[in-house]
C-alpha cells in the first residue's frame, strides 16, 4: 500500500529474536536487558502478521534480529512465509557464525538472498569489535553460500580508528566472488552514537582514488537504499549505504517489526505500535488495521544530522538494523 507520502510501502524487515551469539559495542552492549521469552512473537504470529502484510501489499521480508539463527526453526519460517500468496522475496541478515550449519535447510526451505555482517578481516580486531574470536566460521560461511549460488551480500559498518583502514581488505572479498561489498554509515542509535562515523561520501572518494574506471552500477540490487558501483576486473560491486549523508527517505519503501511486535514506521523516531495484542486478542482483520495505521504514521524524513531529535532510545540489537 502506500504511505502518506504516495511511498509504496513493499518491504517489512522482521526482527525475530531479541538475543545474539556475539556482542558488536555499537549494536549490542554488554549488560542489556533481554526482552522475557514469554514478550516474543512466536512463529505462528510473526506468520500471521506476515499473511495480513501481504494481503496490504508487502512483497519482500527481511528476517533479522539479534542474530536471527539463533532462534531454532528459522528456516521452516522461511519456508512457510515463502508460500505466502504475493510473497516475491524472503531474505535473511545474519553475523554468519551459525550459517554454515544451517545453510542447507535455509536454502531447501527457498530463502532467496544472505546478507551476511563482517567488519573486519583481521581475526584480532574482529574478537575486538564482536567478542568472540569467530571470524574464520563467518570467512568459512561466505565461501559455502557462494558455492551454493544465494545472493550474498556482505554488510560493513566502519568506525574511526577501529576498522577504517580496513576498506580496501574488505573490498577485495568482491574481486573474484560476485557479491556485493556494502558500507553502512553507523546510524546514531544506541551506542552507535559515540562510535563516530566513516562518511560514504568520503570512502566512495578513496575508492576512486584507489581504483580506476569506478562507475556506478544503475542494476538493481536488492530492496533497499544503496547506491553501487562496479570497479573494473571485479566481478562483485560495492555498495554505500549512506543513512546520514545520502538521504533516501524519499524513495523508503520499509516498515519495520521487532520481536515483540512493534512496528516501527522509521529507524530513527520511537514511534511505534504494537500488534501484539490484536495477535493474542483479536482477529486478522485487526492486525491488519494495525499494520496499515503505523505505515500511514511513517514520517517523511529521518532527522539523524539532527542528533537531539532523534528520539529512538532502544538499542539496534532489539530493532533489527
Ligand atoms: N545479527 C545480524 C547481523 O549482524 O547481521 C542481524 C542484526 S544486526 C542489528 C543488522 C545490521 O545492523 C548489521 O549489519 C550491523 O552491523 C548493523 N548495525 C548495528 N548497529 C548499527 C548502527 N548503529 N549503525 C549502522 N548499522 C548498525
Ligand atoms: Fe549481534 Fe548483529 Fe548486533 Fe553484532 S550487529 S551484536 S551480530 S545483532
Amino acid at each position: 500500500m502506500k504511505d502518506l507520502q504516495g511511498r509504496t510501502i513493499d518491504y517489512m524487515r522482521i526482527s525475530i529474536t531479541d538475543r545474539c551469539n556475539l556482542r558488536c559495542k555499537y549494536c549490542m552492549p554488554e549488560g542489556i536487558r533481554l526482552i522475557p521469552m514469554e514478550e516474543l512473537l512466536t512463529y505462528e504470529e510473526i506468520l500471521e502478521v506476515c499473511l495480513q502484510a501481504a494481503a496490504l501489499g508487502i512483497r519482500k521480508f527481511k528476517i533479522t534480529g539479534g542474530e536471527p539463527l539463533v532462534r531454532k526453526g528459522c528456516a521452516n519460517l522461511v519456508r512457510n512465509m515463502k508460500r505466502l500468496s504475493g510473497i516475491e522475496q524472503v531474505t535473511m541478515t545474519t553475523n554468519g557464525v551459525l550459517l554454515e550449519e544451517n545453510l542447507k535447510a535455509l536454502l531447501e526451505a527457498g530463502l532467496d538472498g544472505l546478507n551476511i555482517s563482517l567488519d573486519t578481516l583481521d581475526r584480532k580486531k574482529y574478537e575486538a569489535i564482536t567478542g568472540f574470536d569467530r571470524m574464520d566460521a563467518v570467512l568459512s560461511a561466505i565461501d559455502r553460500a557462494m558455492d551454493s549460488g544465494i545472493r550474498v551480500k556482505i554488510n560493513t559498518v566502519l568506525q574511526p580508528g577501529v576498522n577504517d583502514g580496513e576498506w580496501n581488505n574488505l573490498l577485495e572479498l568482491a574481486r573474484d566472488r560476485a557479491l556485493d561489498v556494502r558500507f553502512i554509515e553507523m546510524m546514531p542509535i544506541g551506542y552507535g552514537k559515540e562510535c563516530g562515523m566513516v562518511s560514504g561520501e568520503e570512502l566512495l572518494g578513496k575508492v576512486k582514488e584507489v581504483y580506476a574506471g569506478v562507475e556506478k552500477d544503475e542494476r538493481v540490487h536488492g530492496n533497499g537504499p544503496a547506491a553501487y558501483y562496479r570497479i573494473p576486473g571485479f566481478r562483485g560491486s560495492v555498495g554505500f549505504i549512506s543513512a546520514i549523508h545520502g538521504r533516501f527517505c524519499d524513495s523508503c519503501n520499509r516498515i519495520r517489526m521487532t520481536a515483540t511486535g512493534d512496528l516501527k514506521p522509521c529507524l530513527c523516531y520511537q514511534d511505534a505500535i504494537s500488534v501484539r495484542s490484536a495477535l493474542r486478542e483479536g482477529s486478522g482483520d485487526e492486525v491488519r488495521d494495525v499494520i496499515k495505521r503505523a505505515i500511514l504514521m511513517k514520517p517523511k524524513m529521518h532527522c539523524f544530522e539532527q542528533m537531539q531529535n532523534v528520539t529512538e532510545h532502544k538499542k539496534m540489537v532489539q530493532i533489527g538494523g
